[in-house]
């Protein structure tokens, strides 16, 4: 087994750690003690208007608890804007890059619209509808209106991003207990945002070029971002940066085998503890013990 290798725990501060963050740590963690390696945490906080520093303070309060170190300095993305303009220059030095000005919102509505009539709108692996081109929803006029006095939400243009690479990317996932290749599937996200109209990066862009800059070797996440991996190891090979290997874990679900959720304050690591929860106990609820993740 490879030593020394370099994991990262990337919570967002936008709401309170639950217990899929717990087993997501503790994996990380046991990987780094297995490895002899090292464990970073990363703050990925680029939507400003939705984290908060309490929730960051309860982050490092909840991973101190259970007994979870991590080195310093941490890394705060939203410290690191100008990383994320570079690699978003060089991607539209390679004419991927388009801008678009419908919102999100009339994207919904016109995906909407369409089933309504019988016509289904394709949709991204988190279920939300593609996006067809801004043509496909505005008139002509409202667009060049928009381009010209809005701003613009900018995105990966992932057909010619593919026709440039010559080849589909893969990556090496080792989760489920197998060590194996995938073949990626980036179109099945459409053309992607990489840096919103009111954040110049996206979640895509700036965990990417992070986990080069921090020399990241294996990626331990939840199996929910299993997908996402299609447009990480895309944008990695464009960027020409090296890619970290892939383990994702199963999810904890609810008792209605939902994904948790950050407002479901029952799985809250904060509000178990104040009811007088263990880390022992919140080791064995995540299963972390028993499981080979
Ligand atoms: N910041 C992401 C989250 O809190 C995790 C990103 C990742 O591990 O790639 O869900």
């Amino acid at each position: 087994m490879s030593q020394h290798r370099r994991f990262r725990f990337a919570p967002s501060p936008n709401g309170p750690l639950h217990l899929g963050h717990a087993l997501s740590a503790l994996i990380n963690q046991r990987r780094a003690q297995e490895t002899e390696g090292r464990l970073l945490l990363r703050i990925e906080d680029i939507d400003t208007t939705r984290c908060r520093p309490e929730h960051e303070d309860a982050i490092f309060r909840d991973l101190d608890w259970l007994g979870i170190g991590w080195e310093t300095p941490v890394r705060r993305q939203s410290e690191h804007f100008d990383a994320y303009r570079d690699a978003l220059a060089r991607l539209d030095a390679m004419n991927l890059v388009t801008r678009s000005v419908a919102s999100r919102r009339e994207i919904r509505e016109a995906a909407a619209r369409a089933a309504a009539s019988g016509n289904p709108w394709p949709r991204d692996p988190d279920g939300a509808p593609l996006f067809p081109g801004d043509a496909a929803i505005l008139d002509e006029a409202e667009i060049r209106r928009r381009l010209q006095d809005e701003p613009q939400a900018l995105r990966l243009d992932t057909k010619a991003a593919l026709a440039r690479l010559g080849e589909i990317p893969r990556w090496r996932e080792t989760g489920f207990g197998a060590d194996q290749e995938i073949v990626a599937d980036p179109l099945s996200w459409g053309d992607v945002v990489l840096a919103r109209k009111e954040i110049p990066t996206s979640y895509h862009l700036s965990v990417v070029v992070d986990d080069a800059l921090q020399g990241i070797d294996e990626v331990v996440r939840g199996r929910d971002l299993y997908p996402a991996t299609s447009i990480h190891c895309l944008l990695q090979e464009l960027l020409k940066l090296p890619a970290p290997d892939y383990r994702h874990h199963r999810l904890i679900l609810d008792d209605d085998g939902r994904k948790l959720s950050k407002s479901i304050a029952s799985t809250g690591l904060g509000s178990l503890r104040e009811a007088g929860a263990t880390p022992a106990e919140i080791r064995k609820k995540t299963g972390f013990e028993d499981c080979s993740p």
